[in-house]
C-alpha cells in the first residue's frame, strides 16, 4: 500500500486495510450513522416546529380567512419567511406561500394579503 494514511471518521484511529474504508470498525461506522441520524432528526424537528409556528401565527392574524397586514406585523409576530410547506403561483404571476392551509402573498408597500386555502383536497 502506498500513499496517505487514512483515519477513521469517527474516532480518528488510523485505518488499516482497504483504501476505501472510512471507519476503523463496524462499531465506529454504526456510531457515526446513528449520530448523523440523530442530527438529521433534530434538524427536521426544528423545521417542522417552525412551519407549525408559522401556521399558528398566520391563522391568529387572519381569523376571518382574509386579511391585509404589514410586513412588520408578520416579523414582530415571529413569522419565519424561510419556511413554508408549499408555493402556489397563479397564472398572473402572483406567488402565494403556504404553511399548510394558511398562506400569504406579498402586495405593494410591504403589505401582505393573508389567505386560507379552502378546499385542501388534492
Ligand atoms: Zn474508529
Amino acid at each position: 500500500m502506498s500513499g496517505e494514511k487514512k483515519y477513521c471518521k469517527e474516532c480518528d484511529e488510523e485505518i488499516h486495510g482497504r483504501r476505501d474504508k472510512q471507519f476503523c470498525s463496524d462499531y465506529c461506522r454504526a456510531i457515526h450513522y446513528n449520530n448523523l441520524n440523530a442530527e438529521i432528526a433534530v434538524f427536521i424537528r426544528r423545521i417542522n416546529y417552525t412551519i407549525r409556528k408559522n401556521r399558528s401565527i398566520l391563522s391568529k392574524l387572519n381569523p376571518k380567512g382574509k386579511a391585509r397586514v404589514h410586513k412588520m406585523k408578520l416579523i414582530d409576530s415571529g413569522l419565519n419567511f424561510d419556511y413554508y410547506t408549499n408555493v402556489y403561483k397563479t397564472r398572473s404571476g402572483k406567488v402565494y406561500y403556504f404553511c399548510y392551509d394558511q398562506g400569504y402573498l406579498e402586495l405593494e408597500d410591504d403589505y401582505y394579503a393573508l389567505v386560507v386555502k379552502e378546499n385542501y383536497v388534492g
